[in-house]
């Protein structure tokens, strides 16, 4: 893996969001991917049961414990990692696919898969969202009403944890306005394919005519 995808001819570029839960984070995911056919959004894999409205497949692939943690003994995830109790995995062969087709890929994922992920994937670009404050976070999880009392609490507690980590990522988006929000992360994204990596391996023919 490391090797296909620090190549120069990987010519699509890797963003990982990361943000405690309530930030607001799979609204803007939604947003940026609707905007931008050329984005893909990696399908995690979870342990944790699907919340109202959640489908198989679209919002994640539900698996039960057992099969989670075969599929990882088989090497299947590029990364995964234990989340408020449950486990989360990025699929490797999805992700290798991608990457042979040059394709843009986004990661929603926690600060403890992002670490793995930079460590296979150098040129990963790690974009962190904060909340415009904590009582915004706790706010915004108990107005979803998806998850009881005891899930919001471990919710919160996590969001400390998960906030100490932004200074590893390489950009900070504050959801304040959710349009401004949208708005960095165009950049962000329009910056990112425009590295001479991604840059450089598609325009080879440009490339060879100026003796690069
Ligand atoms: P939720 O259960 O609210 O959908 O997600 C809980 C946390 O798990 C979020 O921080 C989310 O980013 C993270 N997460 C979702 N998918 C993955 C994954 O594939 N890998 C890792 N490491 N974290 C994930």
């Amino acid at each position: 893996m490391t090797n296909s995808t620090s190549t120069p001819s990987y010519q699509g570029s890797m963003l990982m969001i990361v943000a405690p839960s309530g930030a607001g984070k799979s609204s803007l995911v939604n947003a940026l991917l609707k905007d931008d056919q050329g984005l893909k959004l990696s399908l995690s894999t979870t342990t944790r049961a699907p919340r109202p409205g959640e489908v198989d497949g679209k919002d994640y692939r539900f698996l039960a414990k057992e099969d989670f943690l075969q599929e990882r003994d088989q090497g299947h995830f590029l990364e995964w990692a234990e989340v408020h109790g449950h486990f989360y995995g990025t699929s490797k062969p999805w992700i290798e696919s991608q990457m042979q087709a040059g394709s843009d890929v986004m990661l929603e994922i926690d600060w403890q898969g992002a670490q793995q992920i930079r460590k296979l994937i150098p040129s990963v670009q790690w974009i962190f969202i904060f909340p415009p404050s904590i009582e915004a976070l706790e706010e915004r999880l108990r107005k979803r009403g998806q998850d009881d009392e005891a899930t919001i609490e471990r919710r919160l507690a996590a969001a400390h944890i998960e906030l100490t980590h932004a200074h590893e990522a390489d950009y900070i988006v504050v959801n304040d306005s959710f349009d401004q929000a949208l708005v960095d992360l165009k950049h962000i994204l329009a910056s990112s394919r425009l590295r001479s990596g991604p840059s450089m391996a598609r325009n080879p023919a440009l490339l060879k005519r100026l003796g690069v």
